[in-house]
């Protein structure tokens, strides 16, 4: 195969998709508009958005807020719910007349449908659950999709040279929405809805919301517990602290394994990937695999009683010592705050 690159020259621009439900945009869109501004800006074009379902409109002046400096918006009440064809064919059409040169999505269960669908279709490459994004700005324009490989023993920087567009999924947390300015200004265009009073062959009938209760990916503070717990009772302890501060309980997979706590609770690789502002790792060595979905929070302390500990590498606030005395001393000292 020859080195040199095809001339893509007439797809040009950064899409995301604003993945919604109830007219309520998922906090994956916004973290991807965040990553899609920094690779717009080094490329020096425009920042989209693709917004579709139904009464959506608030959505794409919310996506300007968050950085989008075009919204293309298609409303329909066939578009209400996300169904593979109705949104896999509007978003085919849009990249065929626009020809964004990247496009991003959520790798959730939507996100991961749809970018397949298109990318099959198309046919280009999807580099799916991203945690790094960068370009290679003039003359290549290269997405460099950069996610862990082999148990994440390495990171492995995915290039798409051969089409266009360059596809990638992030899961949430991953990346950082920008503050929201309301003040901000872009356009919205309006397209056509192609479903418009078409049978749709299938239907979505209800949703069943996750009985576990808890939401990791958007809390703001995680306090997550792992093997030097000992058992599931301390994970009590665990679940008072968080209480004291507002936050939920986590844990690492040694502790799911073991059946102490359910895997909604699990951070890392094969569970959530969480950004809170604070993250209390207690008891848990650090190995990669955690890590990878909790190393991007705000703050982080560890408390460990061992002093090499590899979590202390990636901890702002080290405490060395026994949780069962160090947590009780915690959650007293929170109560009288
Ligand atoms: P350990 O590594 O056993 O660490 C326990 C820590 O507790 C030690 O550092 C010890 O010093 C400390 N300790 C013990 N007693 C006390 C005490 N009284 N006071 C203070 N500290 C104490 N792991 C995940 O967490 N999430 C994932 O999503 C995940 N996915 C994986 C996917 C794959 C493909 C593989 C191969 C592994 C995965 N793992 C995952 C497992 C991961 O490799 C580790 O085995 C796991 O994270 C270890 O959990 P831990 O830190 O709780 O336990």
């Amino acid at each position: 195969m020859s080195n040199q690159l095809p001339d893509w020259s007439n797809y040009r621009g950064v899409m995301v998709f604003v993945e919604q439900r109830e007219s309520v945009a998922k906090p994956v869109s916004w973290q991807l508009l965040g990553a899609g501004k920094k690779l717009a800006d080094k490329l020096e074009v425009p920042l989209m958005a693709l917004v579709i379902g139904e009464h959506v409109e608030n959505l794409a002046d919310e996506a300007i807020g968050y950085g989008a400096d075009q919204v293309y918006l298609c409303e329909g009440p066939e578009l209400k719910d996300y169904r593979t064809r109705p949104y896999s064919r509007i978003t085919l059409k849009l990249i065929e007349n626009v020809k964004p040169e990247i496009c991003l999505f959520g790798a959730s269960a939507t996100g991961r449908d749809l970018a397949g669908a298109i990318a099959t279709h198309l046919p280009t490459g999807l580099t799916a659950d991203t945690t790094e994004l960068d370009v290679e700005s003039h003359p290549s324009r290269l997405l460099l999709a950069s996610r862990p490989a082999f148990s994440e023993k390495m990171m492995a920087t995915i290039l798409c040279k051969q089409y266009r567009p360059q596809m990638a999924t992030a899961r949430a947390g991953v990346f950082q929405a920008l503050p929201r300015d309301a003040s901000r200004t872009g356009k919205i265009i309006r397209i056509e809805n192609p479903m418009k009073g078409e049978k749709i062959a299938t239907q979505v009938m209800g949703f069943i919301e996750k009985q576990s209760g808890i939401n990791l990916e958007e809390a703001d503070i995680i306090v997550a517990g792992g093997r030097g717990l000992g058992g599931p009772e301390p994970f009590q302890m665990l679940q008072e602290l968080a209480d004291v501060l507002g936050g939920e309980v986590g844990a690492s997979r040694a502790c799911v394994d073991s059946g102490w706590i359910k895997h909604a609770h699990q951070v890392g690789q094969t569970g959530f990937t969480v950004r809170p502002k604070l993250y209390f790792a207690i008891g848990i060595s650090g190995a990669v695999q955690h890590t990878v979905g909790m190393s991007n929070s705000d703050y982080i302390v560890a408390i460990n009683k061992d002093p090499e500990a590899p979590i202390f590498q990636i901890a702002h606030y080290q405490i060395v010592g026994d949780l069962f005395q160090i947590v009780p001393a915690l959650i007293d000292a929170f109560k009288q705050r």
